[in-house]
């Protein structure tokens, strides 16, 4: 398997880039935000249970994004690989992570981390609030996010980084350009790999 993760801020851009990495390098998607949203759509009790938080802007019990990550793992293993999107945003996530892909023969090869200045991001979300109506695009919970962001999950990227496979890249410009200096970093880890 070829596995890789898109990381970054809210707003960065990892769910526009994802769509053009999937169909680009034929990659399963597996993204924690939409798998939430789904469950809270059909009002499951683990949508329940994850709404509160969602729409505080606050992140969701490692123990359950890691359960909902691990089944829809094995429900792929078939598969030529994974982009991991909004997942892993706590370095027990992390963790967990590599412990389930390398009881599974496999690994995360490259974390692409899209960096994009905070006044461009609610910038962006903001922007996102018009079109899509979702509940946690408003500007205190944009803010919370951010912060959430900024004091547990950017410690991820030290977490990649440590085992040499954190890159990042330039998350400004036209949706072409991010998606050439994402290649760029693909292919090379994809050559790695083979
Ligand atoms: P964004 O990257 O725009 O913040 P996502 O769609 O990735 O949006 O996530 C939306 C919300 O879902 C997060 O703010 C958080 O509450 C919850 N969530 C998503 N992924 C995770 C995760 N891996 N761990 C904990 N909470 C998560």
């Amino acid at each position: 398997m070829f596995n890789i993760v898109i990381f970054g801020p809210p707003g960065a851009g990892k769910g526009t880039q994802s769509k053009l990495i999937i169909d680009k390098y034929r990659l399963t998607h597996l993204s924690t935000g939409d798998i939430l949203r789904g469950e809270m759509a059909a009002k499951t009790p683990l949508g329940l249970e994850a709404k509160d938080l969602i729409e505080k802007g606050l992140l969701v019990p490692d123990e359950i994004v890691i359960k909902m990550v691990k089944n829809k793992i094995d429900d792929n293993l078939d598969k030529k690989g994974f982009i991991f999107d909004g997942f892993p945003r706590t370095c027990e996530q992390a963790a967990a992570l590599d412990k389930i892909l390398r009881e599974r023969n496999t690994t995360i090869s490259v974390m692409i981390s899209l960096e994009v200045e905070e006044e461009e991001l609610i910038t962006r979300l903001l922007k996102r609030a018009e079109t899509e109506g979702r509940q946690d695009d408003n500007i205190k919970v944009i803010k919370n996010r951010i912060q959430v962001y900024n004091e547990v999950t950017c410690k991820v990227a030290d977490y990649y980084g440590k085992t040499g496979r954190h890159r990042p890249v330039d998350g400004t410009g036209s949706v072409e350009e991010i998606f050439d200096r994402i290649c760029r970093v693909v292919d090379e880890s994809e050559k790695v790999t083979a």
